[in-house]
């Protein structure tokens, strides 16, 4: 059997869940889907996930907010009644997003995650009457009384084990189960939801539990891109990838599956395939745990600004010892994650991410380290990108850091930083965040190969905020890597 996922854009409106049923009954081994809410259905439009956050920031601000939910009703009724569903069944999802207007908001995280919940409840009961509507069977699934259990904070739930032993029953139920994505339930029955775009961890989670042949998730795109589109019009499109070249991807920046949604298909092993909704058979991208990879040494190249790192010298510190648990003792005290630790002899630097390091987090951190671990000296520098090469078969190529920092030393680009994981599945190298496009393009143009029309536009793109000496030359002869 297969667990079939799709996202927001699949079901911005009624043509588009059309297309969504069509997929689902052109294979009958298609039984559980998980339904993300209606997304964008042009560029400028809203998702109903943000529409739902602005009406529960309007109603927390101003104890009314009748405009916001009503956008909401609209978009559902629309959807309904292009899809002929009855119309009981369209009173009832505005009878349910009404009563979102009546519910406690003393803690507001609770509520707010109530209210965001509902853009997917409400999308699954719309494509389960549907498909009854067109003679199919199917029937709408709650989490809660599947038992998708959850643990951690608001807006960022994390799966309770226990739950993948009670959604195994979905594997017996008759007819096509429809599951409502991005959230779960606490044990004392309030609603957690998953981080943004958390839909996908919903069908991975189910794909795990009902150990699933194969976990489908539709977007809107064919498949994995090598780089992201929006830097090289079309580049290269990856067929396959494994679960950790997937991680590293999402990890850097590719936004087309969610980071924490490979665990669950990884841990048990069920294949994913990433597919597009609009062009359904095109091939996509499948996610295995092993591939061969004799052919292609480096899969895909990311890129994400919004990095920070604290340097620190202090002299003969390879020889202190409890100094590096010292100095993740107060990072954890001031409940900070680190990104990465490269380390010297007599110094180190430790990476995080710039939102969670605010300026008054800052402040406490730096004037602890300074006077509990007596360094020589300590600094902060804000404005760092991580840009990741990534691919299984640099563990047997010999030369990619080599032809990497060739690549980013002929565009001008200073290396703040490398870091190759113990894996050496993948390749990090932090620059300043103004060079991060130019670096990505780079080093795509070195790994994929260069095009002289694709080179005018990224040439205007990397231009942005550079020094003149660091600009890429103009005329580059035109090479095409293997
Ligand atoms: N609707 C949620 C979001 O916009 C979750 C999802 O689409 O996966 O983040």
């Amino acid at each position: 059997m297969k667990v079939a996922k799709f996202g927001g854009t699949s079901l911005a409106n009624a043509e588009q869940i059309r297309k969504v049923c069509d997929i689902i009954t052109a294979d009958p081994e298609r039984r559980i889907v998980v339904v993300s809410a209606p997304g964008k259905r042009h560029k400028t439009d809203d998702k109903v996930t943000d529409l739902l956050i602005a009406f529960a920031e309007r109603l927390l601000r101003d104890g009314e907010a009748e405009q916001e939910i009503r956008a909401v009703i609209a978009r559902y009724r629309e959807i309904g009644q292009e899809l002929g569903i009855p119309e009981q069944a369209i009173d009832g999802i505005e009878k349910d997003l009404r009563e979102l207007l009546t519910l406690d908001t003393s803690v507001e995280a609770k509520f707010l995650d109530r209210v965001k919940a509902a853009g997917e409840d409400n999308s699954a009961k719309v494509v389960a009457h549907y498909l009854n509507s067109i003679g199919v069977p199917a029937s709408y699934v709650n989490p809660w009384d599947a038992g998708l259990l959850v643990c951690g904070k608001y807006g960022n739930a994390q799966v309770l084990p226990e739950s993948y032993e009670r959604l195994r029953a979905l594997r017996d139920r008759e007819g096509i189960v429809v599951f409502p994505g991005f959230f779960g339930y606490a044990t004392d029955g309030s609603v957690v939801t998953f981080s943004r775009g958390g839909s996908d961890i919903t069908g991975s989670i189910l794909a795990a539990a009902v150990q699933a042949d194969l976990y489908e998730n539709f977007t809107d795109v064919d498949s994995v891109f090598a780089v992201n589109p929006s830097l090289i019009p079309q580049p290269k499109q990856v067929t396959e990838l494994t679960y950790q070249e997937m991680r590293e991807l999402s990890y850097a920046g590719f936004s087309v599956y969610h980071a924490e949604a490979l665990f669950p298909a990884f841990r048990t092993g069920v294949p994913v395939c990433i597919k597009n909704t609009n062009n359904p058979t095109a091939p996509g991208t499948m996610i295995v745990s092993k591939r061969s990879y004799t052919s292609t040494n480096v899969v895909g190249i990311a890129g994400d600004a919004g990095f920070c790192s604290i340097y620190l010298t202090k002299y003969l510190m390879n020889r202190e010892v409890g100094f590096g648990r010292k100095l993740l003792q107060i990072l954890e005290e001031e409940g900070l994650s680190y990104e990465h630790i490269p380390s010297g002899i007599d110094h180190v630097s430790v990476i995080l991410r710039n939102d969670i390091f605010t300026r008054e987090i800052e402040e406490r951190v730096i004037s602890r380290i300074r006077t509990e671990l007596q360094v020589d000296d300590v600094q902060v520098a804000r404005d760092l990108a991580l840009v990741m090469i990534v691919g299984e078969g640099m563990r047997e190529n010999v030369g990619t850091v080599s032809r990497a920092a060739i690549a980013l030393a002929d565009a001008g680009i200073n290396i703040e930083m490398i870091n190759q994981g113990s894996s050496e599945v993948s390749l990090m190298f932090a620059v300043k965040d103004r060079n991060v496009k130019k670096a990505i393009v780079s080093l795509y143009h070195e790994f994929f190969g260069r095009s002289r029309v694709l080179y005018d536009e990224v040439l205007n793109l990397s231009l942005d905020g550079l020094e003149e000496q660091e600009r890429l030359p103009k005329e580059v002869p035109f090479t095409t890597v293997a």
